[in-house]
């Protein structure tokens, strides 16, 4: 059987690149080895997708080539996404921070997605795996399921392997492969940072303890909450950070943001010197903190006893305890891959393969990393777009 275009994964960017291309008249089918279409926007947001983000820009994207993604995000913005949305009457909100979710259910968004492919005859063929996939001069060949397809245009938008019990897989980077495209090594991205043996013997009790804080790695910074977790520590923050952070590397973390620890402790001494030093720092900070950190600095007493050398360390802790996380959770936990196929490879106008004409990559399974807050969405909106265009 022949189609204008074949695309692999019906996720958000191969949604979103179906109905283009299907709106310009193109015979597309989409097919996705999974039972379902669009499951991790089903699961994204808590269940209410977060689906874009007011302040996207190209800074919020992390890449070996961090001009790539300008010209698609320019040429579909969130803007774009929301008439969208509002065209299907979906009603959303501003939740924090620019993020937009969905009021009742991120089902609205695939729901919409789905339609905006049907009307456009999109075919949708699920639970179907391609394989051998071969190209010749003028298409591609490949074989789905036990029957034989063939294709103008190959459009690749199998995302990341993270989350492989979602139907994640590897698959993308195995057809970049077998083009002899490169790939960018990719690794676990927005996910929780875990402790050694040692350290988590000591934070364990915090498990479940929340402060906003501000997270630092290198020059990068993020100001949300972290959260202390069985395995080490998590929270926006953290997930953000991650994106970041690399092996044997530090991180710091200002567990308040909004005060010099320091001075202040040593006005409370002088207003308070009765007063113990785990009640004062209680009145700005979770107890079993508190004590967590009163037992790695050493300290504990009254103020009038505290010379300011302690007050110091107490203080140097609390604005910058600087933490060697001992690893990551790994693909089985983090939101999205940082790395994937170099982007070095694509065109950023087309999302064509330099090398292959007619094969197309879009989405997470490029070497491009959205920030935590609707942004990953945004891009798999953005280059679904542009391939749809251009397929
Ligand atoms: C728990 C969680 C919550 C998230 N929440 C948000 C959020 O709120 N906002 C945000 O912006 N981002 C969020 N993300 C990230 C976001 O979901 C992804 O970045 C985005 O879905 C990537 O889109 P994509 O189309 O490239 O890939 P996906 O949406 O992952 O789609 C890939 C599709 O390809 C299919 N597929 C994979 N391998 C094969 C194969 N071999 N054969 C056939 N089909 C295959 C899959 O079944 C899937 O349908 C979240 C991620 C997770 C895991």
């Amino acid at each position: 059987m022949f189609f204008d275009v074949v695309i692999v994964g019906a996720g958000a960017a191969g949604l979103m690149c179906a109905a283009t291309a299907g709106a310009r008249g193109k015979k597309i089918l989409l097919v996705d080895h999974a039972d379902s279409v669009g499951k991790k926007i089903r699961i994204s947001g808590g269940g209410r997708c977060n689906f874009t983000n007011l302040h996207t820009s190209p800074k919020n994207f992390i890449s070996n080539n961090p001009h790539f993604g300008v010209s698609a995000l320019r040429r579909y913005g969130v803007g774009d996404f929301i008439t969208l949305v509002k065209k299907h009457e979906i009603a959303f909100h501003e939740k924090t921070l620019g993020q937009l979710f969905c009021d009742i259910s991120s089902k609205e968004i695939i729901a919409m997605l789905v339609k905006e492919c049907t009307d456009v005859n999109v075919e949708i063929l699920l639970e179907k795996s391609v394989s051998e996939i071969k190209k010749s001069d003028d298409f591609f060949e490949m074989k789905i399921g036990e029957e034989v397809f063939q294709a103008g245009s190959l459009v690749i938008a199998t995302g990341g392997p993270s989350i492989p019990k979602m139907g994640a897989t590897s698959f993308g980077y195995e057809v970049a492969r077998q083009f002899k495209l490169k790939i960018i090594q990719p690794i676990p991205a927005l996910v929780p940072l875990t402790f050694d043996q040692k350290l988590l013997a000591k934070t364990v009790e915090l498990s479940g303890v929340a402060i906003d804080a501000i997270v630092s790695c290198g020059k990068i910074k993020f100001a949300e909450a972290i959260l202390f977790t069985h395995r080490g520590i998590s929270g926006p923050a953290i997930l953000q950070i991650s994106s970041y952070w690399k092996k044997n590397e530090v991180i710091i973390i200002n567990f308040a943001p909004k005060k010099d620890v320091f001075l202040w402790l040593q006005e409370e001494k002088k207003n308070k010197p009765k007063s113990e030093i785990q009640n004062i720092l209680a009145q700005i900070l979770p107890k079993s903190f508190v004590n967590f950190l009163l037992g790695e600095v050493g300290h504990h007493g009254f103020l009038a006893e505290m010379s300011n050398q302690k007050l110091k360390e107490i203080g140097n802790f609390i604005n910058g305890w600087s933490v060697m996380p001992s690893g990551t959770e790994g693909f089985a936990k983090a939101e999205v891959a940082a790395g994937g196929v170099d982007t070095d490879e694509i065109s950023s106008k087309t999302f064509a393969a330099k090398k292959v004409p007619g094969l197309f990559f879009i989405g997470e399974v490029l070497d491009v990393t959205g920030w935590l807050g609707g942004y990953n969405f945004q891009w798999a909106w953005a280059s679904g777009k542009a391939a749809g265009e251009s397929v």
